[in-house]
């Protein structure tokens, strides 16, 4: 190709999928491949153009790569590494629809990804299959109808935002049109890993009147926030659409607390309210990425002197089981004392 290639005639760049692609694009050496096609064989692979293109190949600790490329110790499980770290299994009232809260479901609609994260706490489902079948997703509905107490829906996966603006328009009606479901939210990577899918089509399908539609965003680290992501929250928030944050605290990505508050701070300016920080789960070979509570409770702590009341998340624990999630820390309280956003300690009547 050259600059006299007419522009229709150049193909659009590609999600990589095949650790042999990731090669050919330097982000893996060509002594890997094999290694890596095991993996790739039991944990799905994709890494959009957008994400690609954030990556230094020359920089073997880069934070982008070490989400979306695949390392040979994913076929390592520790023994306390479980296959549903969350458990889903134990709430699963219909197929794909998970109720563990008294107020709300979980619906996987569909099982793919734009991307696969190396951590996903739903590694081993996501990337297999075909999601949610057309009578699953009608028994699904069915038992929303049914239970007058569920108020939202969460619509996760997989990556919601993957399906087609006609199948996310048909769920929304649908959702719509049960009287006591009030709130849709969606959870999503889409736009910030692929913002050209934000279009138009896309967000019309996801608003219906007379029902509320939140869309929460994972992102892990200020570099993914480019101006392209910046560009397709902005017609979400300017459509209606209300934000929040979900980020996986992760060793080597965003362990520590500039870039933590960086991120936080980078969502605050794209019009996303900071939601949740995830203690990385128990899932299959992910040990890499782990941290401490105690870690995650001390980045808090400096989050909290650091940046904007805005800007601050929850740092939740989902309890293995599927017990639910809790916020873990840190504490300021003590039994006489509460400390302060610099470590001091002073005296208040707690009892
Ligand atoms: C995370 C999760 C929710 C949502 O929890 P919130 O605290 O409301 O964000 C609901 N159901 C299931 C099964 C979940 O895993
Ligand atoms: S986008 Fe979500 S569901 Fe998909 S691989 Fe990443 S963490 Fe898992």
């Amino acid at each position: 190709m050259n600059d006299m290639t007419p522009r229709h005639a150049r193909k659009a760049p590609a999600t990589l999928r095949h650790p042999a692609e990731l090669a050919a694009a330097g982000l893996v050496a060509p002594g890997d491949i094999a290694a890596l096609e095991q993996v790739a064989a039991r944990y799905a692979v994709a890494l959009t153009p957008a994400m690609a293109a954030l990556i230094d190949p020359a920089d073997p600790r880069d934070p982008i790569a070490a989400q979306f490329v695949p390392a040979a110790t994913e076929l390592m499980i520790t023994p306390e590494e479980r296959a549903d770290p969350i458990g889903d299994g134990a709430h699963e009232v219909s197929p794909g629809l998970i109720h563990r809260y008294p107020d709300r479901v979980l619906l996987k609609l569909v099982s793919s990804c734009a991307v696969y994260c190396r951590f996903c706490f739903r590694r081993e489902t996501v990337g297999q299959g075909e999601g949610l079948s057309p009578a699953a997703l009608d028994a699904a509905l069915a038992y929303v109808g049914d239970h007058p107490g569920v108020s939202e829906v969460i619509v996760s996966g997989g990556d919601p935002l993957v399906a087609s603006p006609r199948r996310l328009r048909d769920l929304v009606a649908a959702l719509a049109a049960v009287p006591h479901v009030a709130v849709v939210r969606f959870h999503t990577r889409v736009p910030v890993v692929a913002p050209e899918r934000v279009s138009d089509e896309l967000i019309a399908a996801l608003k219906a009147d007379g029902i509320a539609i939140w869309v929460a965003i994972h992102a892990n680290h200020p570099r993914e926030l480019t101006d392209d992501a910046h560009a397709a929250l902005a017609r979400l928030v300017d459509a209606g659409i209300p934000l929040v944050s979900q980020t996986v605290l992760l060793r080597g990505v965003n362990d520590d607390a500039e870039t933590l508050a960086e991120l936080m701070r980078a969502f605050v300016r794209a019009r996303v309210k900071p939601y949740y920080l995830h203690h990385a789960d128990l899932a299959p070979g992910t040990a890499r990425f782990r941290t401490t509570i105690a870690e995650g409770q001390s980045l808090m702590k400096a989050l909290r002197g650091r940046v904007s009341g805005l800007a601050q998340p929850t740092y939740v624990l989902d309890i293995p089981g599927g017990h639910g999630k809790v916020p873990v820390g840190p504490n300021y309280l003590g039994d006489d004392t509460v400390e302060d956003y610099r470590g001091a300690l002073h005296d208040y009547p707690n009892g």
